[in-house]
């Protein structure tokens, strides 16, 4: 965080200061070994004194930060007295003039290594296809292989960032926001640290969707009374079995988070109402001597169960196998008082703790979770092989880092029975590379529960896999279609480049040759002519299609003696009453004609002549005026235009933060925007003949394209249409709706052309 040293400290800051660090020293939790206070006191006073009169863009003390990074660390992850002392200095060595050797001189090599990882590469990079924001992450992964707290440190750090990221400015918002969701909530998921990853999922959505968050969090708060009288009436029953049954227990409502109610809202397309349906209460028990936590978890089952009817299919035994992350607890759902589901979640004390808690709290219970333990040992395996491959690029390694967060959801078997865990949607081919990369190489199809299938086929939990093999096999380009792990993804790329260094350079020797039989000498000219004539677009594809045959050099001299055709458009224009649009992967935009700033919104203005436009709406999402924005300058200076939700937008604030920039739309009179409806119902004579009637009256709204099906007397359709803005939007899809037979008119977010 950005701070500034503009004024000396005042005694209200000092008093300021002590009372926030006595919040944390006041409370600290499993800090008592001796010399424990001491360090975590020499800590704070060598913070305070090193950012002394800095302060951050809220107005507070600098100071502050790293104070409450130090309580998140101790009171909400639980870590000890090293990393309280750590995240007390986080970011001294980042942030200030003290040189890490003075933290080693005055704290040690462990506390040093510990602030080593949690300070950032300075620097820029300029290689394009480098982010900085990826090779810091990966620097930071890298520690994990010494010391697993600095990622927690790391994660309590952005908690903080997150819970005060109002005062920033919008596009850092934006961008610390961005990375948030990309990473850092799936990163604490895979952990365990629960309750921390609902929070940053929470603020994440926050401030990249103001008006929605703010719109589900007043329903939630109007439904809430009602839906807490509910909960009590249900819990009742349950208190008195439990009770009569000597169980130890706490009994509380869970509410669902605003983020994982839109997620729903978003994913099944249905209202508020329907997801909001299900109530969840948690029961944690303190477990008796006489019965083991797991039997004691199915005593409580059968006890409400006798109660309440269970839904058979939405039992979750988390305690017989944890799942990867650590999380042990048992679910069912049953039908309770008025007709409504609700889910019960079964817990021991110890289970609870590591599944709000995570990571940290599994050393305070050694011993009797080495199971998941081992899991998380698995996945931490995982990185470190990945970090060990010098191959993978900083964004390659960003996006495959993602994707193991979200792995080991499946289980199968090899033929002699041993498990091999799995990502979820992982193939035969990935099973093949999960058992060494020499057999992924050379595999043919598999065996999956003795039937032969092949390679692509998605493996199920459970699943018994032989993969067959062959000497003369080898990787396929294809194959990356249905690699799924980054064991797999790195095995079979490495292969295909081999490969192709031998095509390219094979070639490049033929192209030579031919060349100089003709007595032409090789130079960039005749390059770039035969790119065009192939329409190809650099010099590797066009020795690759050389050295595979595919292009015949016998009519080389013809070609050369073609005329330059101009050079190759490889994105397209669409100018309509003067907007420019472009696919996102396209390089050539016009860039903008004034200069940014990033702290102001780049005013989205509309202009007549299409060739002065300094903006390009993404083709990937198509925002249209009236829709929340967020540009990303690209790399030849124009401005890239999406929505702050699509994927592609949340990636780029990932790694290329410092490109997004806050936008804000003007005025749109005469450019229209491309958009598209989804139309369903009931098919009639001149229902379509309707429709288009309606939406040709409208002034605002011209069709484009209208694609209608008609299968069992359902009519299906999407029409793409120009608009001017999403209230022209609005008001066509309230008028289509409203045509007799119609069951329902919704806008298509994400589209490509
Ligand atoms: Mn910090």
């Amino acid at each position: 965080m950005v701070k500034t040293k503009t004024k000396l400290f005042t005694a209200d800051d000092a008093s300021r200061i002590e009372s926030e660090y006595s919040l944390l020293t006041d409370n600290l939790y499993r800090c008592d070994k001796p010399g424990d206070r001491e360090m975590i006191d020499k800590a704070f006073r060598f913070a305070n004194e090193a950012h002394r009169d800095m302060y951050r863009n809220s107005g507070e003390p600098y100071i502050i930060h790293p104070i409450n990074v130090a309580r998140i660390v101790n009171q909400e992850i639980g870590l000890g007295a090293k990393s309280v002392a750590a995240a007390l200095l986080h970011d001294v060595v980042e942030d200030t003039d003290i040189p890490l050797e003075e933290i080693t001189k005055q704290f040690g090599p462990k506390i040093a290594n510990l602030i080593d990882g949690l300070t950032k590469i300075s620097g820029t990079y300029n290689k394009e296809t480098n982010s900085l924001q990826a090779e810091n992450f990966r620097k930071m992964l890298m520690t994990l292989s010494d010391d697993f707290r600095v990622i927690l440190i790391k994660i309590a750090d952005r908690l903080h960032n997150m819970r005060t990221l109002d005062s920033m400015p919008e596009h850092k918002r934006m961008k610390i926001a961005g990375e948030t969701i990309y990473l850092y909530a799936p990163l604490a998921h895979r952990l365990g640290l629960f309750a921390i990853k609902t929070e940053l999922e929470d603020l994440s959505f926050k401030f990249r969707h103001p008006r929605i968050y703010d719109e589900i969090a007043r329903k939630v708060k109007l439904d809430e009374k009602k839906n807490l009288a509910l909960i009590n009436r249900f819990s009742l029953p349950i208190i008195e079995a439990l009770n009569q049954n000597n169980i130890i227990f706490d009994i509380s409502g869970r509410f669902k988070s605003i983020y994982s109610i839109w997620k729903k809202m978003q994913s099944k397309n249905v209202p508020f109402e329907e997801v909001y349906d299900l109530l969840a209460v948690r029961i944690v028990f303190e477990p008796g001597p006489e019965m083991s936590e797991r039997a004691q978890c199915w005593q409580i089952y059968s006890l409400i169960t006798d109660i309440y009817t269970p839904k058979p299919d939405r039992l979750r035994d988390w305690i017989s196998r944890p799942k990867s992350n650590g999380y042990e607890a048992l679910h069912l759902t049953v039908m309770g008082p008025e007709g409504r589901w609700v889910e019960v979640q079964i817990r021991s004390q110890r289970m609870d703790d590591i599944a709000e808690r995570g990571f940290a709290a599994h050393w305070k219970y050694k011993g009797d979770t080495s199971q998941s333990e081992s899991e998380l040992d698995k996945w931490l395996k995982h990185i470190r092989e990945m970090l060990a491959n010098p191959m993978s690029d900083p964004l390659t390694f960003l996006d495959e880092f993602k994707m193991s967060l979200f792995s080991s959801e499946i289980m199968v078997f090899t033929p002699k029975g041993l498990l091999v865990n799995l990502p979820k949607g992982a193939s035969a081919l990935d099973f093949a590379y999960e058992i060494h990369t020499d057999i992924g190489n050379k595999a043919i199809g598999a065996k999956v529960n003795y039937k032969l299938s092949p390679l692509s086929t998605t493996l199920q939990s459970g699943d018994q896999v032989e993969i067959i093999t062959s000497n003369i096999a080898r990787p396929e380009k294809e194959w990356l279609e249905y690699a799924h792990t980054a064991k797999a993804r790195n095995a079979v790329k490495d292969a295909l480049r081999d490969e192709s260094t031998d095509r390219i350079q094979k070639g490049m020797d033929m192209l030579e040759q031919k060349l100089s039989e003709l007595g032409i000498l090789p130079n960039s000219d005749i390059i770039k002519k035969l790119l065009d004539n192939y329409e190809l677009l650099n010099k590797d594809e066009l020795y690759s299609r050389i050295g595979l045959g595919l292009i015949n050099l016998d009519e080389l001299r013809k070609t050369l003696k073609k005329a330059p055709e101009g050079s190759l458009r490889k994105y397209w224009k669409l100018a309509i009453g003067g907007v420019t649009r472009k696919n996102t992967g396209a390089k050539e935009a016009p860039a903008p004609a004034e200069k940014i700033d990033k702290n102001q919104p780049y005013l989205l203005r509309e202009n007549v002549d299409s060739s002065t436009n300094s903006y390009v709406i993404a083709s990937c999402c198509q925002p249209i005026p009236g829709d929340e924005v967020v540009g990303y300058l690209d790399h030849s200076n124009s401005i890239i235009v999406h929505k702050p939700k699509c994927p592609v937008a949340v990636k780029l604030m990932s790694s290329e933060g410092n490109r997004i920039i806050p936008v804000r739309w003007t005025i749109h009179k005469l450019a229209s925007f491309l958009a598209r409806i989804s139309i369903n119902g009931i098919d009639r004579i001149g229902l379509v003949s309707e429709v288009t009637t309606i939406i040709s009256k409208e002034l605002n709204v011209n069709i484009r394209n209208i694609n209608v099906s008609v299968y069992d007397g359902i009519f299906e359709g999407t029409i793409d249409l120009f608009v001017h803005h999403t209230r022209d939007l609005n008001n066509l899809i309230l008028q289509l709706s409203n045509i007799k037979g119609i069951a329902s008119v919704k806008r298509v977010e994400e589209f490509i052309e």
